[in-house]
């Protein structure tokens, strides 16, 4: 059965009006779903009992389980969430002063494989449809309204488990749905979607219409040599071809497109590299995100240390690129870039499950 989760105003609007009813009663059920965080079709208690019961021969109204809340000393928090199947995925709500961002998992795993990243190790499981991306934000908001009321999620990240642009129908419908002013009314520039550079991906959501998140790219390597070797992806899409994409994207006024740099000790923060990167880099509407490596068990890098990692930035800037150094957050609970992993399952998992054959 289809959910109505999944579905934008005018495809609620069209399914009440196939059941007979007149237009304000699909938007007043879109509402329910996507302004009032509604869980189950029971909660609309301004719909009629007798609708509520021929909708749900319709449709389903499915919504995540909210499993666990870890909470980590910088006040960042991660909730486990668990879909109708059984999957868990991982969301983060990050304060920062006035602001309070959430970075939401586009994808159940990831398929991309990228050598350095938790999530890759996982796979993937499934594309996450555009009721899960959007009910994240709404589990999410429920929280906050009970722990911080009054506190409202400020801007988006996809930047949790997967990669966006793989599932681009899904995430594309999502940012509709977000954006829509008589659901969540989220601002185009108060989300970022962040890609590996899937670039014939990237051509197609600059010729979205009514589409227009902020872009970020994960670069991670100055040359294709290291690239290649860290990001599987670059083989297919090398980064002459991703910078051609970039240069060609049609960016709004007053934006520009960020690149995430994951520092890797003795791999990727040389001079050579700082001076390849600012290269590359020049003369683009752009700014960077230095990311030292957040570390995990599946990976055998290292952060630069603090040193070097100084130096880099020093190095870039000075050859005139904007660079911002972002400090790990939520790492203590593994919430931090590239930690999502789903490794708090195992911990909750019954003993008994863990020792089956
Ligand atoms: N697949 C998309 C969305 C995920 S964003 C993308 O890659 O852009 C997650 C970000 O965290 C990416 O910029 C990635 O390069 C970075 N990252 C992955 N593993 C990391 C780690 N262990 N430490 C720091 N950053 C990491």
């Amino acid at each position: 059965m289809h959910d109505l989760r999944n579905q934008t105003l005018a495809e609620t609007v069209a399914l009440a009006a196939a059941l007979g009813e007149p237009r304000y009663r699909g938007e007043q059920i879109w509402r329910w779903v996507h302004a009032r965080g509604a869980s189950s079709l029971d909660e609309m208690t301004d719909v009629s009992k007798d609708l509520r019961a021929r909708l749900a021969g319709q449709i389903a109204l499915g919504t995540l389980e909210v499993a666990e809340v870890q909470r980590s000393v910088d006040g960042t928090r991660k909730l486990r969430l668990v879909t109708r199947d059984g999957k868990s995925i991982e969301s983060v709500l990050i304060p920062d002063g006035d602001k309070m961002t959430q970075c939401i998992s586009s994808q159940v795993g990831c398929a991309l494989d990228c050598q350095f990243c938790a999530t890759a190790k996982l796979g993937l499981s499934r594309h996450l449809e555009p009721g899960e991306i959007a009910d994240q934000v709404y589990r999410a908001q429920a929280l906050l309204a009970r722990e911080e009321p009054g506190r409202r999620i400020s801007n988006l990240v996809y930047m949790g488990m997967g990669e966006p642009l793989h599932n681009y129908d899904n995430v594309v419908k999502s940012i509709a749905i977000l954006t829509d002013e008589r659901g969540a009314n989220f601002s185009h520039r108060r989300i970022t979607v962040s890609t590996v550079g899937l670039v014939p991906a990237i051509e197609r959501l600059g010729r979205e219409p009514e589409v227009r998140p902020n872009l970020a790219v994960s670069l991670n390597a100055a040359s294709d040599d290291v690239r290649d070797r860290i990001m599987p992806v670059n083989r297919k899409w090398p980064i002459a071809r991703l910078l051609a994409a970039l240069k060609a994207y049609p960016l709004e006024r007053r934006r520009r497109i960020t690149f995430e740099y994951v520092l890797l000790a003795g791999v990727n923060d040389s001079d050579d590299d700082a001076e390849r990167l600012a290269s590359l880099l020049r003369g683009m509407r752009c700014k960077v995100n230095l990311i030292p490596w957040n570390p995990h068990p599946e990976a055998p890098y290292k952060p630069p240390a603090p040193a070097a990692i100084e130096r880099f930035q020093n190095r870039v800037k000075a050859l005139g690129l904007a660079s911002y150094l972002r400090t790990p957050r939520g790492d203590d609970i593994a919430a931090a870039c590239g930690q999502l992993a789903n490794r708090s399952q195992a911990a909750v998992l019954p003993a008994s499950r863990l020792s089956a054959p």
